[in-house]
């Protein structure tokens, strides 16, 4: 199994399509205070997880709350897609910006579990089309994300390596 040794600073950026079980995993490993949920944002600004039009305000919010968590030395973990190189791009800056260290967590349990799993969410009621652009677009960027500025890299590519894997923290 991965032993995940973050450094008590660090900004986590976790990366995975919906249904790969990033919020799952967020909860397991951190506490509730660490982790900042884009879709729990979202509810905060519209009252709807699922209503993406509003996803410029939900972000400002996620952004504002890991500002001000890195300011005061807090450890925060970005609980979102985090599909595209351009959106984890503004979190290696806001990283950078408060010296905390950009880490990667890539949840890729695989495209047929994502699947599986959505459907059991009465929540995300759309098509295999939508985890499957979003795993295709992760894989892609993935031999990037050094290169792009995470200083840890961390990749569970199976639902094995997903639930065996343990986070510790470092001072
Ligand atoms: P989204 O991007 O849509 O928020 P997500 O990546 O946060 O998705 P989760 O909400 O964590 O995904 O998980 C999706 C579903 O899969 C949930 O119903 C959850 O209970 C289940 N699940 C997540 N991780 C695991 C796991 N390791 N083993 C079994 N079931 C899991
Ligand atoms: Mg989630």
């Amino acid at each position: 199994p991965t032993t995940l040794e973050l450094p008590d600073f660090s900004l986590v950026v976790l990366i995975g399509a919906t249904g790969s079980g990033k919020s799952t995993f967020a909860s397991r490993w951190f506490a509730p205070t660490e982790v900042i949920s884009s879709d729990r944002c979202r509810g905060l600004v519209c009252d709807d997880e699922n209503d993406q039009s509003i996803s410029a305000d939900a972000f400002d919010l996620v952004r504002t709350i890991a500002e001000k968590r890195l300011k005061n030395r807090r450890l925060a973990v970005i609980d979102a897609t985090n599909v595209r190189a351009s959106e984890r791009r503004d979190w290696i800056a806001l990283a950078r910006r408060w010296h905390a260290l950009p880490v990667a967590i890539v949840i890729d349990p695989g495209l047929d579990i994502c699947i599986e799993r959505n459907k059991l969410r009465p929540d995300r009621a759309f098509g295999p089309k939508v985890p499957q652009r979003m795993v295709q677009e992760i894989r892609k960027g993935l031999r990037n994300l050094a290169h792009e500025g995470f200083r840890q890299v961390w990749k569970l590519s199976s639902v094995e390596a997903v639930d065996a894997a343990i986070v510790t923290r470092k001072p």
